[in-house]
């Protein structure tokens, strides 16, 4: 029996969905091993019943907590799918503001109308097995998921910072070299720093590492010219949801 897959989206752009569907070839060698009974972005049909469960999305209205626990109780595995879902990703930019205002200023005057709250990661509700990181997530860790998930043989991504992957390319540091701020160093690594390697920051899609040294990458970045307030936005702008403003604050002083 192939295991059933099944893709969940709550408060997203829904681009890590797509991410899936560009794989076209790849994905449809996938269905030798898997088969996908909700998919939304690809097909009409919906069964109740799957194993595996990528779920994408910040959770950001009450009414999304229900459906999400149903989710986990119903799949064996469940996958956090994109920064939206492992972190907040983006989302949480909102949550600098009241839901109110937030609502109010996408919203007008039809704000009083609309239940959305402050954005939350899904491990904030549920247990996740897996996270695919990044925004949008990394297509080829998506493969090897599929593959490890479908044999039941455990996907580990490898606990590496960004900077790691961007000096074996051989980049140029941006950040040394033209005081372009990057948060490489305390970001999660996987995607072959990819935005250093055509001249970009990075600016932590991937989540930051959970033993990162947030201080001492403020002061870094202080040293190369950065404000307190452009650190406060480089690490509020995908990582909000998991490091308060109080402490990006505290660690750009
Ligand atoms: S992680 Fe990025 S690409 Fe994926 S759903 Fe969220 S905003 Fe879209
Ligand atoms: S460019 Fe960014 S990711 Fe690359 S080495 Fe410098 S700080 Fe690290
Ligand atoms: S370099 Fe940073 S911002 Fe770019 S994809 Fe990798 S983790 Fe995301």
């Amino acid at each position: 029996m192939k295991p059933k897959v099944a893709f969940f989206s709550f408060s997203s752009c829904e681009g890590c969905q797509l991410q899936a569907l560009n794989l076209e070839d790849q994905l449809l060698s996938l269905l030798d091993i898997i088969e996908i009974v909700n998919f939304r972005e690809a097909i009409d049909d919906k069964l109740e019943n799957y194993d595996i469960a990528f779920v994408e999305g910040s959770i950001s209205r009450y009414s999304d907590i229900p459906e999400l626990i149903k989710i986990r109780n119903t799949a064996k595995v469940l996958v956090a799918f994109g920064s939206c879902s492992s972190q907040a990703g983006i989302n949480a930019i909102r949550n600098r503001l009241r839901p109110e205002e937030a609502n109010a200023m996408v919203y007008g005057d039809r704000a009083a109308w609309v239940e959305t709250g402050h954005a939350k990661g899904i491990d904030e509700f549920v247990k996740v097995d897996y996270y695919l990181n990044g925004c949008p997530m990394d297509r080829r860790e998506f493969i090897r998921l599929v593959k490890a998930a479908a044999s039941g043989i455990p996907f580990i991504i490898p606990k590496l910072p960004v900077c790691t992957e961007c000096k074996l390319r051989g980049n140029v540091c941006i950040l040394e070299d033209r005081n372009t701020l990057c948060l490489g160093a305390v970001t999660l690594g996987g995607c072959n720093a990819i935005c250093p390697a055509y001249g970009h920051p990075c600016v932590g899609c991937r989540g930051i590492l959970p033993d990162a040294n947030i201080e001492g990458m403020a002061e870094l970045l202080r040293h190369h010219g950065a404000s307190d307030l452009e650190i406060e936005h480089l690490y509020a702008m995908y990582n909000y949801g998991r490091i308060s403003l109080l402490t990006a604050r505290a660690a750009s002083r």
